[in-house]
């Protein structure tokens, strides 16, 4: 079987580059560029010449493949809502980084009538906002439910009229789902799914149409024999689908083919499982006796800790059947919050760029209240003055990523990095005053701040939650300048 070659360095990268340094790329030598695309914030397209030179195909080709990660990506859908999903290099997040989050791709059937304009409609406008993040589903997987070519085109269609949303087209019949790709094919939608009885028959499609094609089969060995003989007709994007099983036994099983098909492909360089892997919590409801609406919260609640589990452990595309509806909002905010954290980039501190920020129309003798710069700190903060309509500044203050009370403990939250960044900020230029309000967990910096920064320091709550009570109690700005003046007397 072949193998994969490990993780390149840069160096490996800039060997194979021109070397010439002609900026053209935007940055200023070869190197820089070869570090950045091992970061992926860039790609090869972006060099010139590799790209425009014959001479260079080789080490193009070359560089390709030196780049490739393990697990490769796969990209569904077009324009700006397309999503990669796979594309990863360790098993673990904290042993580099994972590139892609889990792909939420929500089912709807061909065969909702009137009532899929609505659907659609509320599953591309969805969103959640977190932490300063917008977090969205990212496809709507089409089950042919009809059993009509016909009326699975008609759906296919009316999708992509109305969206952007990458589709996945869901039939086991070959000749419903090529129907319909043939229909939407410039939408680039994925085709679920090539099985060992009509893989010749998608595959084919799909070579010639270059889409991408997931392959399902419960056996791994059949599914690794369905992705070598995808690939080998020309399919380019292929993802493997071990099945979602559900009831005694079965979600251990699942687990573990989705555990050994990252593991053969990160850990033991198998190119035929070296693809994104999917799992369909959404087969809970065709796996299950469900009796009407009797229940219907403990089942959808079944679906999604099978989602959860499979985000966890870095699926690469879901679908799911609960979410689908404005009711199931809570579906989508569990596993896309659960997403938001598993897929942060560890490597990266959690930090938003200090300054002095302007909340609502602060006047004359609005407040400034100081914050750090840990994101996880300044967002809620923001947040709770917006959510109160508080017209102020917020001053962020660079605490090197780390949140207030262990920035305090550790030095970096101190009176001098406070007034450095009042003035770098020119807070009080915004203001007829000299006050800072100093989140509570920092009330012992108050002394030493009002002689660095000269300024009246007024002491908040130990959480932004508590600010609007403060407001009303206790900003008295005319007060403190009073006693502020005072003192210089
Ligand atoms: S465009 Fe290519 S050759 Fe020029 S600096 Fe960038 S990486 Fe180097």
């Amino acid at each position: 079987m072949k193998k994969l070659g490990k993780r390149a360095s840069p160096l490996d990268i800039y060997a194979l580059l021109d070397k010439s340094n002609c900026k053209d790329c935007g940055y200023d030598t070869c190197m820089a560029f070869a570090t950045d695309l091992l970061e992926r914030k860039i790609g090869l397209a972006d060099c010139t010449h590799l790209n425009q030179d014959p001479k260079q195909a080789k080490k193009l080709a070359k560089l390709k493949e030196l780049t490739m990660p393990p697990q490769r990506p796969v990209v569904i859908g077009v324009g700006d809502r397309k999503c990669t999903v796979g594309g990863e290099e360790v098993l673990m997040r904290h042993q580099l980084t994972y590139y892609n989050p889990t792909g939420i791709f929500i089912e709807v059937p061909d065969d909702m009538g009137m009532e899929l304009d609505d659907t659609v409609k509320y599953l591309n406008d969805v969103k959640i906002e977190r932490m300063g993040d917008i977090l969205r589903i990212n496809g709507i997987a089409l089950r042919c439910v009809s059993g009509s070519a016909d009326t699975f085109k008609a759906a296919a269609k009316k999708i992509t009229g109305m969206s952007n949303l990458p589709i996945m087209l869901c039939s086991l019949n070959a000749d419903n789902l090529l129907a319909a790709a043939g229909e939407i094919k410039d939408n680039k939608p994925l085709l679920y799914a090539a099985t060992k009885d009509n893989w010749e028959k998608v595959g084919s499609f799909a070579a010639q149409n270059n889409l991408a094609v997931a392959a399902t089969s419960s056996n791994l060995d059949e599914l690794a024999s369905l992705s070598a003989s995808l690939k080998k007709m020309g399919v380019k994007e292929i993802i493997l689908d071990p099945g979602t099983y559900f009831g005694p036994g079965n979600l251990a099983a699942t687990y573990d083919n989705i555990m050994k098909l990252r593991t053969s492909a990160i850990e033991n360089d198998d190119v035929n499982a070296g693809w994104p892997v999917m799992g369909v919590p959404a087969a809970y409801w065709s796996q299950v006796n469900i009796d009407g609406d009797k229940d219907l919260w403990k089942h959808q609640y079944q679906e999604v800790i099978m989602g959860a589990i499979m985000v966890s452990i870095d699926t690469s595309l879901l679908i799911l059947h609960t979410g689908q509806k404005k009711d199931e909002i809570w579906a989508l905010m569990a596993l896309l919050t659960l997403g938001q954290s598993i897929f942060a980039d560890p490597r990266i501190y959690p930090a938003v760029d200090p300054g002095c920020y302007k909340i609502g129309e602060p006047g004359d003798m609005s407040p400034i209240f100081v914050t750090s710069n840990y994101r996880m700190t300044k967002i809620p903060v923001e947040q709770d003055l917006q959510g109160a309509n508080i017209d102020c500044w917020l001053l962020v203050v660079d605490s090197e990523g780390i949140g207030i009370e262990s920035a305090v403990a550790g030095g970096q939250f101190n009176a001098t990095a406070i007034s450095e960044a009042a003035s770098e900020f020119k807070a009080f230029d915004n203001v007829k005053h000299r006050i800072l309000i100093l989140p509570g967990m920092a009330a012992r910096l108050s002394g030493a701040l009002e002689d660095e920064a000269n300024c009246y320091v007024v002491v908040g709550p130990r959480d932004s939650s508590g600010i609007p009570k403060f407001v009303e109690d206790l900003w008295t700005p005319e007060k403190y300048m009073k006693e502020f003046n005072e003192r210089g007397d």
